[in-house]
């Protein structure tokens, strides 16, 4: 299943000259263009596919501060205030709305170290609230089960992936910069031991700067220039099925799931119904779980999950493709984790 992603159009030339140009187009890659546009300076960005259509329209959507490491926290807090500002500034719409993001658990193990995290959280001026078994239970009500204790932050929030990334490219281009889909960076002109343009497949941009903002493809475009850029590959893949309105079973949390009581997005914008994600490390199927993260609480009272054909359809999915990782998987049960069988 493809996923659903704005479509934006493709500047019609590619420039000469810029001052920077922006290898990807991805969030990473247009958020960078957009601030450096704003700055006033001619930007371009060139994207070997389309804007969004890696891990940038493919992840949950979370905007989140909850549980952050102490040293990525403060970069967290700031980027909320500017996906917050963004739609001010630019009229343009990333879907990004400060929900509050809910975490559950029956794990006194693990509600210890989120009271921890409150704790150091509370120094840098961040708040997060920790809910005892009523309270948890009754945020998490949509689960339909009682809970040994929660936490909750409420300035945290979540964007769309479908439409972020492009409402910012399309912010970027009212700032006179540009967009070149279709459009794979090659490598990079060198002279006198510096950067003086960035070749793509339709033709070379002279710049000074060039930032890569490749993602998953990063470390193998900085190699041809002796950068070395460490990076872990993970694979993970999401599918996403439609209930089209069939009945919905009962359905269990995995311990510690990560929930937004208002996070309705999904399934009110997209009727997206449970997501089955899939981990590959190492070519080997690492782990397959089938979430029900989407949640219909204020329409219909329940969550939203798929029906027992849907469950087939993505037990199927998935089995195709983990075929070339030479795995053969076994579900559990609905909701529960698939076990590899290798
Ligand atoms: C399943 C999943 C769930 C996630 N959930 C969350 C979440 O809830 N919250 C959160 O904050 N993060 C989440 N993430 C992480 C988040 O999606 C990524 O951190 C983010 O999208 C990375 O953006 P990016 O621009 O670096 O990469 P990408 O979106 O992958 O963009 C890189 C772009 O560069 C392009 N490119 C690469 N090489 C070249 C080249 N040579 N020339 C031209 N273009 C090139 C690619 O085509 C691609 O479009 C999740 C990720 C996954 C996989």
């Amino acid at each position: 299943m493809p996923s659903p992603l704005t479509h934006i159009e493709t500047s019609a030339s590619l420039p000469d000259a810029a001052d920077a140009v922006i290898i990807g187009g991805g969030i990473i890659g247009v958020f960078t263009a957009y601030y450096l546009a704003k700055r006033g300076m001619k930007v371009a960005v060139v994207e070997k596919g389309r804007v969004g259509a890696e891990q940038s329209s493919r992840n949950w959507g979370w905007c989140r501060q909850q549980n952050r490491d102490a040293r990525e926290l403060p970069m967290a807090t700031k980027s909320l205030d500017l996906w917050e500002r963004f739609a001010a500034e630019t009229g343009e719409n990333t879907g990004f709305r400060r929900c509050g993001l809910l975490y559950l658990s029956d794990s006194e193990e693990e509600l210890a170290g989120w009271a921890r995290w409150r704790d150091f959280a509370r120094t840098v001026g961040v708040t997060t609230h920790m809910l005892n078994a009523d309270e948890a239970s009754e945020r998490g009500r949509v689960t339909r089960r009682r809970w040994r204790g929660g936490v909750f932050s409420p300035s945290d929030g979540i964007a769309d992936p479908a439409n972020a990334a492009p409402a910012v490219a399309r912010a970027l281009l009212k700032l006179g910069g540009t967009v070149h889909q279709g459009c794979a960076a090659r490598g990079l002109e060198i002279a006198g031991g510096e950067i003086a343009g960035v070749v793509t497949e339709k033709g070379t941009i002279r710049t000074r700067v060039a930032i890569m903002a490749g993602g998953a493809w990063a470390s193998s475009f900085c190699r041809q220039v002796a950068v070395r850029f460490p990076q872990a590959s993970v694979r993970q893949s999401i599918l996403s099925v439609a209930t089209n309105g069939k009945a919905l079973p009962e359905f269990r949390f995995n311990p510690g799931m990560v929930a937004s009581v208002e996070n309705n997005w999904y399934l009110e914008e997209h009727r997206w119904a449970a997501i089955a994600r899939m981990t590959i490390r190492g070519n080997r199927v690492a782990r397959l779980e089938i979430l029900p993260v989407t949640m219909d609480v204020q329409r219909d009272g329940f969550p939203a999950l798929p029906s027992e054909s849907d469950a087939a359809t993505i037990n199927a999915a998935m089995t195709t493709l983990s075929k070339p990782f030479g795995t053969t998987l076994r579900t559990n049960g609905w909701y529960t984790e698939a076990t590899l069988v290798t």
